[in-house]
Formats: structure tokens, sequence, C-alpha cells
């Protein structure tokens, strides 16, 4: 542990230290298996356990029935931004976006770029979407409501989602699936890059209502159909075994170190509340997002001056606290803290940031 830093990376981003460690047992020898996790078959009884075993992890951390499906796709998020609109809207049916900046208004573009009806419902770009929207207009002709739970650039995220009625809810919880616990009976389709909370960088969760497998159209490319991922549970072809082998570990890790997702939902709590605190009783360190959007996984803030911010990043990096440049996008300073980060990361950040202000204020 003693050369490992904090790591504030908005993702890839800091894993849990058991999980990597019982990753490298695996990287040579497997199980006994006489090869690396890296090197088995992925029709293998072996392989086959660790798929499993992520699915059903992922079911009982998040609540999801049978109506559910846990399908491992590669493209990253990005690629859901396409293949929601392409399977989830096959007719005329207009689809509904709320625009809460950078993510957001990607997918939004995708989803024209494929000619679909699109509506932006609601949007906070008139206040550099430093806010999450309320009173979000629900339209019952929308194929989907799509929305971004957690900004991880803006550093904004939904507290409570929006009450959709019949319209099944899509989300991009990209960067902060399994931080909290939430209903997904509204949900009709959930996505997740797994290398913001869940794992390494490769492989991307989806969570796909039965009903909505329904839409796919005939006429897509195999490979871009949800059906196809989900007829053949994720093994149409050669998924990203590491990559799922990570995941099943980090999710062991928060079942069984953590507690499972009550309990880390109120590490979370405390963890943005010993940032968020702190910044509120002092005026060198700015917030950026309104406080009641503020998101507990990337806590954006700002300082008194450009030329502080980079003496303040660079500084905090020599004291081991690793990745807190804002996005390139909005500049400023960004301390992202998944699951992954302990709270005593956030407790060391809050000291330096105390110490910075007196040398520096
Ligand atoms: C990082 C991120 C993405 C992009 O993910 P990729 O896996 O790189 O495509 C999309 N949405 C959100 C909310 C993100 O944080």
């Amino acid at each position: 542990m003693t050369d490992r830093i904090y790591n504030f990376n908005p993702g890839p981003a800091t894993l849990p230290l058991p999980t990597l460690e019982e990753a490298r047992e695996a990287l040579v020898n497997y199980k006994g298996s006489g090869m690396s996790i890296l090197e088995i078959s992925h029709r293998s009884a072996l392989f086959e356990e660790v798929l499993q075993s992520a699915i059903a992890r992922v079911k009982r951390l998040l609540g999801l029935d049978d109506r559910y499906v846990v399908l491992f796709m590669q493209g990253g998020a990005s690629l859901q931004f396409a293949l929601v609109p392409m399977n989830l809207a096959s007719d005329a049916a207009p689809v509904d976006y709320v625009d809460t900046g950078t993510w957001s208004t990607k997918a939004i573009k995708e989803a024209r770029i494929l000619g679909k009806n699109v509506r932006v419902v609601a949007s906070s770009e008139d206040k550099e979407f430093t806010y999450i929207p309320e009173n979000i207009p629900i339209n019952t002709d929308a194929a989907y409501l799509h929305i971004t739970s957690n900004n991880t650039i803006r550093g904004t995220q939904y507290r409570s989602f929006p009450y959709a009625g019949s319209v099944p809810l899509v989300s991009d919880m990209s960067s902060d699936i399994f931080s909290r616990v939430f209903d997904p009976a509204p949900f009709g389709l959930i996505y997740a890059g797994a290398q913001k909370n869940v794992g390494p960088a490769g492989v991307t969760l989806v969570i796909v209502r039965k009903d909505m497998l329904e839409r796919t159209p005939a006429n897509l490319p195999t490979m871009l159909k949800y059906t196809t991922h989900a007829e053949k549970n994720s093994l149409y072809n050669t998924p990203p075994c590491f990559a799922i082998y990570m995941v099943d570990l980090m999710l062991k890790w928060l079942e069984e170190d953590i507690g499972g997702l009550a309990k880390m939902e109120a590490i979370n709590r405390e963890k943005a509340a010993l940032l968020y605190d702190y910044m509120d009783s002092q005026d060198f360190y700015r917030g950026t997002a309104r406080p009641d959007s503020r998101s507990w996984m990337n806590v954006t803030f700002r300082l008194p001056s450009a030329d502080l911010e980079k003496k303040f990043i660079d500084e905090a990096q020599k004291a081991g606290l690793g990745g807190l440049k804002g996005h390139r996008s909005v500049g400023g300073c960004r301390a992202s803290i998944y699951n992954a980060m302990p709270i005593q990361g956030v407790r060391a950040l809050v000291e330096f940031m105390k110490d910075f202000a007196t040398r520096n204020g």
C-alpha cells in the first residue's frame, strides 16, 4: 500500500486494493488451471462461472428481478448513445432527452444522427449545466425518457429520478451506478461504462428490461442488437473476459467487504459531506454545482485563479493526491470520489485543502 496514492481520477479510476491483489494472483495461474485469467477460453467452465457470478452480483446489488437482463458489451457508454435509439425507438415515436451537459449532449447528438424525432424536454444549459432541471415534462407518447444520472464533468447528480409514469426511463449511469440504492422498476434500460465505478475500461454494463427487447428492429446489424447479446448471454462473440472478471471482483468487494449498497451509500454520503461541508465553511474554494444538484461522485470546484488551481493540482500530486484536474472542457478542479475511494483519502484531501488555503489565501 505504501507506494499507492489516493487517486481522484475521473475514469479509469481507483480500484479497491484487495481487488487488484486478487487479480494479480489470477494473472499468472487462475484457480490452479495453469493458465492466466487472460488465457482461458470464454467458452470454458471457468469463465462461465465468472460471467454468471458477475451477473448474479449485479442483480442482487440492484435488486433486479427476472424482468431484467444483464449484458456485458463493448464500445463504451458512447456506443450506447447510438444503440439506445436504434433499438428502442424503431417507429416514428418521439424520444425525449434531458440535457445536463457533455454526455447527455452527446447522447442527443447520436439520436439525431439516426434521424429520430428527438425532443429535448429539459436542459440546464442556461446556467452552464450547473444544476439538474426540476419539473421535467413527461410526454406519454415518448418511446423513452433519457437522463444522465450523474454528470461526471459538471459535478451534478439527480437526487431523485423523474416520475415518468408509463414512459420507460433510460439512464446513462456510467459514473454513479452502484453508488446508492434506487428503485429500478421505472427503468427500461440502464447503461454504464465500467471504468468509473465498477471496474476497468473495456466493458459496458447494460441492464435491459425484457419488454424493451421486443422493440429491437430486425434490420439492425447483428452486433448492434440488444437481442443478440441477450439471447447469447453476452457470448455471441468474444467478450472482454478480463474486464468482466474485474467487475465481478469489484462487486464481490462491494457485497462482502463493504456489505452491500445501503452501506456503500452511507459511506459515499459521508465522503461527499466531508468535502462539501468544508467548502461551504470558507471562501477560498468555490463549488461549481448548485448545492441541491451536487454530485456525491464528482466534486467540482474552483480556486481564486487559474494559476492557483495549477499550483494546487501540482502540489496535491506531490502530496500523494492525484487526478484533481477538472475536465479540459471546463477547467478548475474535480475530486472523483467513487466507491473505491476510501474515506481516509477524502480526509487527507480536506486536510491538504485547508493547509493549501492557509498558505495561499
Ligand atoms: C465517462 C462517461 C461516458 C463515456 O464513457 P465511454 O465508456 O468512454 O464511452 C459517458 N457517460 C458518462 C456519464 C461518463 O461519465
